[in-house]
């Protein structure tokens, strides 16, 4: 017989504070992110130096880059 404990399903800890890192449309690079940008911000690719506009993504709280020339 098995036992019929409470099942408990161990809650993994998501740092969801955590900046992200998107990959410049351009080149590929990826841009590293402070975690403050917003919709509409622009960030510039460290590697080809593109302004590239912050979009938002699929997901909710999820952000993307396209290139803003
Ligand atoms: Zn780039």
């Amino acid at each position: 017989m098995l036992s019929q404990g409470p099942q408990v399903k161990p809650q993994v800890a998501v740092d969801e504070e955590a900046p992200m890192d998107l990959s410049c449309p351009i080149c590929n690079a990826d841009v590293p992110l402070t975690g403050d940008e917003k919709v509409g911000d622009e960030v510039y690719c460290s590697f080809c130096r593109a302004p590239l506009a912050v979009l938002e993504g699929k997901e909710e709280d999820e952000l993307m880059l396209e290139d803003d020339f």
